[in-house]
Order: structure tokens, then C-alpha cells, then sequence
């Protein structure tokens, strides 16, 4: 069985049949239906947060949100993400603006944020890379001396806390992607948590295609919804949750006891404050016995598939023309991270098995 870099968490069989059961009654698929609903109230709680809203996807959250915001001009952000967070700025017409990252977190670069501001900035976009939660203090501070608003891409931090306050409170508004690959999935899925709930308001029209009642259009919408099948997954699989994090965590701690003061590897430092999610673990080869390209051939040939996860840059990608040297921090992470397969049930002795390799024992 070859391993990838993540396996996607699913409730029983039954369980999920138990589930849907009732949807065979009601002929009701989607369209906030009972599921939705039930889910989304769910989410609210665990979130710990007042105002949420489902979506189809974490994409389409983050592009709905970015327009309820109603934001012009420029949007600081960080080149180390997925492509999503960048093409969610440029398909809402907006132009981003690349700040290099924290060399120890790999999120954006607090310090370096002032000086990218312009009389068009209008926000900033950061994101919780690996889980890693941003320097949400500084950010504040910024964003409020400069009247910007803060709209976190934060993909890769649901269940996480931060000094006590689950990250969905951050900012003016956090976008979460449910999708299979994530720590929790609704196989595809995302919602927004937001501070406002008139932006909540807007965003229940803004993903039905602009129709906020009946025989009344608003808005040139498009369709974000979730369904009643989504969302029913995501009703088993927050079920599960806390077991599945707690998995994760043996694992991360089983690579972290392998690979801690192994020459020429870096791993990222637990945060302090931080009540971690475990969603990824990002290895830096920086004079290690391999490169990260090798060390990705080695595990490879041995059916492990590992991710060199994010390569490249957006500010690299060929659709836009950027210049990802100008982000010289996040360009050398860029080249020498690998995203090493880690799932609940991850057996240990594959973790060592996975040191073993990337470390040429
Ligand atoms: C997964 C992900 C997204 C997109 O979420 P989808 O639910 O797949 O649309 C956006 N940003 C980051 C950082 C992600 O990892």
C-alpha cells in the first residue's frame, strides 16, 4: 500500500447511512436544509464564534468573503500558500501584494507588512500556514492604524486556539476548507467565520446567486452552497474530531523524537499559546545528507509519497508574473521544504520508517 502524504478521515459506513437516512424522507438535498443547518450550529459552537456560514468549498468562501468586504485596490499577503489565497485576491480584481515570511513560522512577515502599505491598500490577506498561527497582535495593530480590514486564509487551522480563543475569532473574518485533505472534511466543504453578522448576512445571498428572497436579485452571484450530503459528513466527522487530532499528535510527536537535532534538518517550533490541530509536518532540509528533492526521490522509490508543500510560490506561478526573489525568505523554504505523510492512523513504525529514509540511516 503506498503512502500518501495525508489519508482523509471518514465516520463508518453505518454511520454515515444512519445519517443520510432521513434525506430519503424528506427529498430535501440542499439549499440549507436540516443537515446544513444542524452542521452550521455545530460549527458555530466549536468555533466558539457568533457568526458562520457554510460553503461549497474553502475557495469559494474565501472568494465570497474578500467581496463582502467590498475591498479596492491592494491586498498585502504571503506568496507561502496555496495558489487558492492568491487567486481568490486576483479573480475579486484585487491586486495582491507579496510580503515575505517569518523565517521560524513561515507566516507572514509582521514587521515587513508596514512597508507595503500604499494609499490602495485596503486589507491584508495572511494565512496559518501548516497551522501555524500568524502574528494575529501585530497584525491587529497595523490593520487598525491604517484602517485595513484582516481576512485570514485559515485553510490549515480549524480546532485551534490561541491564548484560549479558537483562532476563528482572528481578524475581521477566517475562511476554513473542509475539504478531504484537511483535518476535518466535509469531503468538499468550507465556511467563513466573521466578526460582523451583516457580512454573514450578505454572504447567505452572495453564495445563492444574489437572491436574498424570493422574486428579489441583489447581487451577481454565483453558487457556493453546501448540500445536505456535505454536510451530513461533516456532522459525523466533527463526531470524531478530538480523536482524530489526538492521533495526529502521536504521530507528530513520534517524528519529532526521530528528527530532532538531526544535522541540516529544521522542524517547526511548537508555538507557545497555541493549542495545535497537528495538520501538517514541514521538514527544511538545509545541509542535511539529502536535498529536499532527494530526500522526496528516496521516499518516493519506496511508495511514500511526501509533498513538497508550497513549490512554488504563487509570486512563481505562471499566470501572473510576479517575481518570487523579491520574497527571498519564503523562496528558500519554497525550495527546501517537504511535507512528510501524516494522518490519524499513520502507524509509528512508518514514521520511522519515513526518518529513516529522508535521513539516509
Ligand atoms: C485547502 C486550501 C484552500 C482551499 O480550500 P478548498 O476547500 O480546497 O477550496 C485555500 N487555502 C489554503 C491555504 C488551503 O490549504
Amino acid at each position: 500500500m503506498p503512502i500518501n502524504v495525508t489519508r482523509s478521515s471518514m465516520p463508518s459506513f453505518e454511520e454515515y447511512c444512519e445519517e443520510i437516512k432521513e434525506l430519503w424522507d424528506t427529498h430535501w438535498l440542499t439549499n440549507s436544509g436540516a443537515k446544513h443547518r444542524e452542521l452550521e450550529a455545530k460549527l458555530g459552537e466549536y468555533l466558539d464564534t457568533p457568526n458562520v456560514t457554510l460553503f461549497t468549498n474553502g475557495h469559494l468562501a474565501l472568494e465570497n468573503v474578500i467581496a463582502a468586504h467590498g475591498l479596492t485596490g491592494e491586498v498585502i499577503t504571503t506568496p507561502f500558500t496555496f495558489v487558492s489565497t492568491t487567486n481568490a485576491i486576483v479573480r475579486n480584481g484585487l491586486k495582491p501584494v507579496f510580503c515575505d515570511i517569518d523565517p521560524v513560522t513561515y507566516t507572514i512577515d509582521a514587521g515587513k507588512i508596514e512597508a507595503l502599505i500604499s494609499p490602495k491598500t485596503s486589507a491584508i490577506v495572511p494565512v496559518h500556514v501548516y497551522g501555524n498561527v500568524c502574528d494575529d497582535e501585530a497584525i491587529e495593530r497595523i490593520a487598525k492604524e491604517h484602517g485595513l480590514r484582516v481576512i485570514y486564509d485559515a485553510a490549515h487551522a480549524f480546532g485551534e486556539s490561541y491564548k484560549g480563543k479558537n483562532v476563528a475569532n482572528l481578524g475581521d473574518a477566517s475562511m476554513f476548507s473542509f475539504h478531504a485533505t484537511k483535518v476535518y472534511n466535509t469531503v468538499e466543504g468550507g465556511a467563513i467565520a466573521c466578526k460582523d453578522a451583516g457580512i454573514k448576512a450578505k454572504m447567505e445571498y452572495m453564495k445563492n446567486f444574489g437572491i436574498p428572497a424570493q422574486d428579489k436579485i441583489t447581487y451577481a452571484g454565483g453558487n457556493a452552497k453546501m448540500s445536505e450530503f456535505h454536510a451530513a459528513m461533516g456532522i459525523c466527522n466533527l463526531r470524531h474530531l478530538d480523536e482524530c487530532i489526538a492521533g495526529r499528535k502521536a504521530v507528530v510527536e513520534r517524528y519529532r523524537e526521530n528528527l530532532r537535532g538531526v544535522n541540516g534538518i529544521i522542524l517547526c517550533p511548537e508555538q507557545n499559546d497555541v493549542k495545535s490541530n497537528y495538520a501538517y509536518f514541514p521538514v527544511v532540509f538545509d545541509g542535511a545528507k539529502y536535498t529536499r528533492d532527494e530526500a522526496a526521490e528516496k521516499l518516493a522509490k519506496q511508495g511514500i509519497y511526501a509533498r513538497k508543500y508550497f513549490y512554488p510560490l504563487t509570486n512563481d506561478c505562471d499566470c501572473y508574473g510576479f517575481n518570487g526573489n523579491k520574497t527571498p525568505v519564503a523562496k528558500r523554504v519554497s525550495e527546501s521544504v517537504l511535507t512528510l505523510p501524516l494522518y490519524p492512523d499513520l502507524s509509528l513504525e512508518d514514521v520511522d520508517r519515513i526518518c529513516s529514509i529522508i535521513c539516509g540511516d
